[in-house]
């Protein structure tokens, strides 16, 4: 056990053997860019990677200590068919939406919504100084519950399940299962797995993942190398889908802080008009005409 692992966080229960670890495919850059009422982010998973990191449709990086990249926030805007989850690093956020729900994301929180048939919302930013850090990842949903009714969470630090590995690797599961301990959220349909590694120098982390996965990692701080690939600080891993493979093994060199990220494929048709993904372009002009007569949320 490292000097450095938090002495209040549980041990892992189980461990994790990985034997045949997957190799880097690629590693992607994201891109600057602004959304909302003027935010600036990188875009980390985009639309062209939609159909390889499938059930995954973007992965939006945000990070801050101008208020003015960030103070304009997110005023009212609609989704329809996917889900959203909002991980905070750092800063405060609240959630306003058309079902009637309100929520505070604060440090280390997690706000799973599932938009279903359609939310109308905002996201505005609950400071006007100091840093502003975290990410937006999309899921999709499977095509018989993209008109599912929308629901919504707000998981504070202290509620996200974490635990320290035996090589000192402090883990929070945002979804999925990693060591024996189930994380804050499961689906059936999309089998995501999200978890947030603080990694320390010199330490490893194992976890086994279906070889049909789509799989790939995020590092926010720091350094880490996957199977010989050097993955810098702000890269995306894609992970290769080797059909031998059990999982992934992940080596920090320094102190690193690294998202991991898988889910089940999909394998249906993706159509995306902004804010909605369904399967067709018909039901994207639904989308709109619903949105335009009152009728999406
Ligand atoms: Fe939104």
């Amino acid at each position: 056990m490292s000097l450095h692992a938090q002495p209040d966080l549980p041990v892992a229960p189980a461990s994790e053997t990985v034997s045949r670890p997957r190799r880097v495919e690629g590693l992607v850059t994201g891109q600057p860019t602004s959304d909302g009422a003027g935010v600036k982010l990188t875009r980390v998973l985009t639309h062209t990677l939609q159909r390889r990191l499938d059930p995954f449709l973007m992965l939006d990086a945000f990070g801050s200590d101008n208020p003015d990249d960030y103070i304009a926030g997110f005023p009212d805007h609609p989704h329809r068919g996917f889900e959203t989850v909002t991980y905070m690093i750092a800063g405060r956020m609240l959630h306003r939406d058309s079902a009637g729900h309100e929520g505070l994301l604060q440090n280390g929180g997690v706000q799973w919504m599932t938009a279903g048939r359609g939310v109308i919302h905002s996201e505005i930013p609950q400071q006007e100084e100091g840093v502003m850090e975290g990410f937006q990842l999309w899921l999709n949903l499977p095509a018989r519950d993209k008109l599912c009714a929308p629901w919504y969470r707000d998981f504070q630090a202290a509620d996200l399940p974490r635990f320290v590995t035996a090589s000192g690797v402090d883990v929070t599961v945002i979804a999925g299962a990693s060591h024996g301990v189930a994380g804050a959220v499961t689906r059936e349909g999309t089998q995501p797995l999200y978890l947030d590694l603080h990694l320390l120098a010199g330490s490893r982390f194992e976890q086994g993942l279906p070889s049909g996965h789509n799989a790939f990692v995020y590092v926010y701080r720091g350094a880490v190398r996957i199977q010989g690939a050097e993955v810098p600080v702000q890269r995306m891993a894609i992970l290769e889908n080797d059909g031998d493979a059990d999982g992934v093994l992940i080596e920090a060199g320094a102190e690193s802080r690294v998202l991991l990220i898988a889910g089940r494929p999909l394998n249906e048709p993706i159509a995306q008009y902004g804010p909605f993904v369904m399967n067709t372009e018909e039901e994207l002009r639904q989308a709109v005409l619903d949105l335009h007569s009152g009728r999406l949320a």
